[in-house]
């Protein structure tokens, strides 16, 4: 709220500074509205949206385009960015890792993956998360809140400012901390920006992966949207007994439930669907797991993407043996499923969902930039999901 002098009476305290309002908060309609209650033309709101979206601008002062005075008063009135990094990783391989953090002084991971002429971004959802998968860092401490979607959309400006002048973001997975799709209004409005190429990114819905634990409501809500996006459901066990045991959120679901909104997703959409696997040690990288796997997933047009796990400090998972891994990899390619196993990405710094995180909450002397020497494993967040493109 900005204070109103005319209500200070003489004896009130000093105002405190006045609040900005995130501008990333609001639609392009509400940044109309606000330019016609305050006699600018409607067009300034496109102006200065392209500045923020897609000239990187992070202050009104460098929007050259528009009026000086003009420029002040947004400056007075609004604020670009409302989070701070607080923490940068690069890893030998091109991938950039953020830790970020908000007004509140939550904190959140997005990465940025270069691979040839890919510049993929890896973008958190909530804080924390609620789906307790026990494999996971990001969910250990369960879930403190939503992101807005104008955090949501600081992640990506953010590891977009990471790129060259002349390069382009080509490809989004919300993929980092949280469950996407228990914050669906908040990333469906912050995707709306992601492909405008109006005013926003202008990044293909194709080029968009939404991956979720498999909450049947929610991917039917999706499909009503008519599904622009890419579909990948993090499925780590063929049974619902294993299941349960490693995505607990699995017993109020059930496989057959998340296996019939995919179906329903995939009429809608017609696009292949993503099936995540991470491959833990004894657990789920057995060759009977892998014969499950195929009889589930052999009717369907689907891609699996196998991730060997990557250790999180802590917790008494491990990445299968490479023999494990290779028998677990046949099974399904002589079952006829159209298998990828992940390549390495951000190994040497603590890619993986909610590490970074954890890491810093755990041994809060570690502020300076420090990567891992001794990570070994596999990132959970590589490439794009679904190859093609
Ligand atoms: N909640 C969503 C998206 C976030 S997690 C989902 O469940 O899909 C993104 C993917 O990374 C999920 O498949 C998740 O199970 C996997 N993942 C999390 N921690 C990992 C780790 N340490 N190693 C490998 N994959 C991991």
């Amino acid at each position: 709220m900005i204070s109103d002098p005319i209500n200070m009476s003489e004896n009130a305290e000093p105002s405190p500074a006045p609040v900005k309002q995130p501008i990333l908060e609001m639609s392009e309609r509400s940044l109309i509205h606000w330019m016609t209650e305050h006699d600018f033309p409607k067009y300034r709101a496109k102006q200065i949206l392209t500045w923020i979206y897609q000239k990187r601008a992070d202050d009104f002062q460098d929007m050259s385009d528009l009026p000086k005075d003009m420029r002040v008063l947004l400056a007075e009135h609004f604020s670009i960015f409302t989070s701070k990094t607080a923490e940068t990783q690069h890893s030998e391989d091109g991938t950039e890792k953020l830790l970020i953090e908000l007004a509140d002084g939550g904190r959140i991971e997005c990465v940025l993956l270069r691979d040839g002429p890919r510049r993929s971004i890896c973008v958190s959802s909530q804080v924390g998360c609620a789906m307790g998968c026990v494999f996971c860092a990001s969910g250990l401490d369960g879930v403190d809140r939503n992101l807005t979607r104008g955090e949501i959309l600081e992640q990506m400006l953010r590891l977009q400012k990471l790129l060259e002048p002349e390069e382009r973001l080509s490809h989004i997975v919300m993929m980092g901390m949280g469950e996407p799709l228990a914050n669906l209004p908040r990333v469906l409005d912050a995707l709306d920006v992601a492909r405008d190429g109006e005013i926003g990114l202008g990044i293909s819905p194709r080029r968009i992966t939404i991956s979720t634990v498999g909450l049947p409501t929610a991917i039917d809500k999706l499909a009503e949207e008519n599904a622009p996006y890419q579909l990948a459901i993090s499925l780590h066990a063929p049974n619902d007994e294993l299941r349960t045991r490693l995505v607990p959120v699995n017993k109020k679901v059930g496989i057959e439930h998340i296996m019939d909104a995919a179906d329903r997703y995939f009429e809608v959409s017609g696009r292949r669907l993503t099936f995540e696997y991470v491959l833990l040690k004894d657990l789920n990288d057995s060759p009977l797991c892998a014969e499950q796997l195929v009889k589930l997933l052999r009717h369907k047009t689907a891609m699996l993407n196998v991730i060997p796990y990557n250790p999180v400090p802590g917790l008494p998972y491990e990445t299968p043996t490479p023999e494990a891994i290779h028998t677990f990899r046949r099974i399904l390619m002589d079952g006829g499923i159209n298998v990828m196993f992940r390549q390495r990405k951000g190994n040497d710094i603590q890619a993986a969902c909610g590490q970074l995180r954890r890491l810093r909450e755990r041994e809060p002397q570690m502020v300076t930039l420090q990567v891992a020497e001794n990570s070994v494993g596999n990132t959970a967040i590589a490439e794009t999901v679904d190859g093609e493109e």
